[in-house]
Parts: structure tokens; sequence; C-alpha cells
């Protein structure tokens, strides 16, 4: 049988059934947005790596080198944020075809430069390689929590209410937009904090550390493959189910006159993927605290739903009837 029909997530099921290991120093193995070792008394080391490959995860008609640094670091913050953690070391590899120009690459390291400078954290070693045709970026990156601050996936309980931070469906829309066939030629222009926002995500470091140090949520994960996917993710790992109303899911103004223009369909903010925001449940005595905090944050929270009983993920739309997606975001081997 062909990878393509086991997808990445039965692929890393194989892994793990072979490789997976349990011992006391593994809090968290595979399964979360980050690896949690104790290795000391109460502080967690958290470890997270990605890897991007042009062609798949960024595309050079249209990304300059710098956003393709930033973004690369950008989206492994993502991952130890998610946990509730502080990102501090990161190791950066690199694979490049000989005639890339220089300028290039220095343009692709500044980008890291300024996301490491951003977020007070040091690279502290890697790899440089050369490559056929493609470059391939692999950073891994280190991060700590208080073992009784992290967030995990596998907590969310039946009650909580489910919460993302600012806004969804911009990334994919700017995604979109790069990529799509050429409009009116100020196009660009005036979509311009769409395709910011997929060139050059911001990590919600600090709501997320606000979030776990305060433990105002039973599970978190940053948005990366598309926010129903996302959620199915801690649904699977708590043993419940999710229930969202289409409603009230954040869209940007921006993003509505994209969908205006576009078209977009219902459920392409759900499936887009690639927000790097939080997605997050939160018990009801844990209400108050949060709307304390998020008078005096840099961006919004939004209610989107609830966890319930059950298994699954559940959209309901305006009119009360459950929307049906063909597929609930990203997954790699599967498009
Ligand atoms: P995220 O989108 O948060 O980066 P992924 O969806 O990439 O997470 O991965 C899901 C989980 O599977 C993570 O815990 C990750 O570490 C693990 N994983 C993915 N690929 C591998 C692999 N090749 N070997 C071991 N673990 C893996
Ligand atoms: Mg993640």
């Amino acid at each position: 049988m062909n990878i393509g029909k086991i997808g990445e997530f039965g692929l890393i099921n194989i892994i793990n059934k072979t490789l997976g290991t349990k011992n006391k120093t593994i809090i968290k193995g595979i399964g979360d947005d980050a690896a949690a070792l104790k290795l000391e008394n109460n502080n967690l080391t958290l470890l997270t790596t990605d890897m991007l490959i042009e062609g798949i995860h960024f595309d050079l008609s249209y990304c300059d080198p710098y956003h393709i640094g930033a973004k690369a670091l950008a989206v492994n913050i993502s991952d130890v944020a998610a946990m509730g953690g502080n990102p501090t070391f990161y190791l950066l590899s690199i694979a490049l075809p000989e005639q890339t120009d220089q300028v290039f690459f220095e343009n692709l390291i500044k980008g890291f430069h300024d996301i490491s400078d951003r977020f007070g954290i040091s690279l502290i070693g890697g790899d440089t390689v050369a490559s056929k045709d493609n470059i391939v970026i692999n950073i891994s990156l280190l991060g700590d929590v208080a073992k009784e601050e992290m967030i995990c996936r596998n907590n969310a309980q039946k009650g909580d209410k489910i919460f993302v931070t600012g806004t969804i469906g911009d990334s994919a829309a700017g995604l979109a937009i790069l990529t799509g066939k050429p409009g009116p030629t100020d196009i660009n222009q005036k979509y311009h904090s769409l395709i910011a926002k997929h060139l050059n995500p911001s990590p919600r470091v600090e709501v997320a550390r606000l979030i776990a140090k305060m433990k105002i949520a039973n599970a978190m994960i940053d948005v990366s493959d598309g926010l129903a996917i996302d959620l199915q993710r801690i649904c699977d790992e708590s043993l419940v189910s999710g229930k969202i109303w289409l409603q009230d899911i954040p869209l940007s103004k921006d993003y509505k006159m994209a969908k205006k223009d576009f078209g977009f369909s219902v459920e392409h903010p759900l499936t887009g993927g690639e927000d790097y925001e939080l997605l997050f449940t939160v018990p009801d005595n844990q209400l108050d605290k949060l709307f304390g905090i998020s008078q005096n944050l840099d961006c919004s929270i939004t209610k989107i739903g609830e966890i319930c009983h059950g298994q699954g993920v559940e959209i309901i739309d305006k009119y009360d009837k459950p929307v049906k997606l063909d597929k609930l975001g990203y997954e790699h081997f599967k498009v």
C-alpha cells in the first residue's frame, strides 16, 4: 500500500509503535506540540523540531529568504508556546543547492536573527550541507516550563469552553492571494495584512505564558494544520468531543473583504491552517481569570465552542445545522 493512503498521522503511529519509548524522564513523548523531559527537579525541558522543504512549505516565487528564515523559527517557537513554555536555544540545519546566491543566504540568516532577537533565544549549533535542487531547513528548539504550568493536548474536560487567540483564516487567505490567479495590480497592497500573516506569523508566546502561569487552560495546541484538525487532536488525546459555532470563529476585517472578493468557502478558515494562534480549553471556574487578562493583551481572545462527551469535532452553522467538511485540515501525503 502506498503511504498516501496511511497519511502523515498513520506514519507517525507506525513510528510511535516501533520506536516510542516510555520512562520516568519522558513526561511527554510523541503526540503533543513538543516533547517534555524531566532532566532536573521541577522544571521540564521542552523539545520540538520542524522541517521545511522548498516547494512544499514555501515557494521562492512568492517567499523571500528573510521571511523563510523568520517563519521557520517562529513556527517552532509556536509549538513551545503551545505547551505553555519559554523558548530558549535552537539548532539549525540547512541544505542548499550550491548555486544559491550569497545575498539570498545572508537574508535567510537575517530572518533567523531577528526572530531569535525578538524572543530572546540563542542558536547553539546545527548542520550545513549541499542539496541537489531544493532548500531544506530543519530546526530543533529547546524550551522550558515549570512542571505544574505545562499545558498538554490531553486534558480537555467535558464542559470546558473552547477559545482561540487572534483571528483565523488570514494566513490561508494570504497564501491563496499569493499563489492565486493574477488579480488587480493593487491586490497585494490591499491584502497586505493577510499576506503578512502567512509570510510572517507571530507566535503567541506572551499570552501562552500568562495562560500557563495562571493555570487557566486544561488543554492547548497551536493552530498549524487547521482549526478543525487541531481541535480534533485535542479531542482525540483527551477522549472527548468538541463543538464549535461557525458564526463565532473570529475573522479579521480584511479576511471578510477577501472572502467577498475571492469567494472563500464556509470551511476555508476551519481547514486553511498556518494560523499559529492558540486554541485552548478553559473550565468554567477559570473563565473570570481569562476575562481578567484578556483586557491587557495584544491580541483578542474569542470563545468559539465547548468540549462535550463522545468523540470527534462538530461544527454548527448559524441555522444550527452541522457543517460537513471534506477534510479537517492539512495532512502530509494526503493532499
Ligand atoms: P506540530 O504540528 O505541533 O508540529 P506534528 O503534527 O508535526 O506536530 O507532529 C505530531 C506529533 O508527532 C509530535 O509530537 C511530533 O513530535 C511527532 N512526530 C512527527 N513526526 C515524527 C517522527 N518522524 N518521529 C517521531 N515523532 C514524530
Ligand atoms: Mg503544534
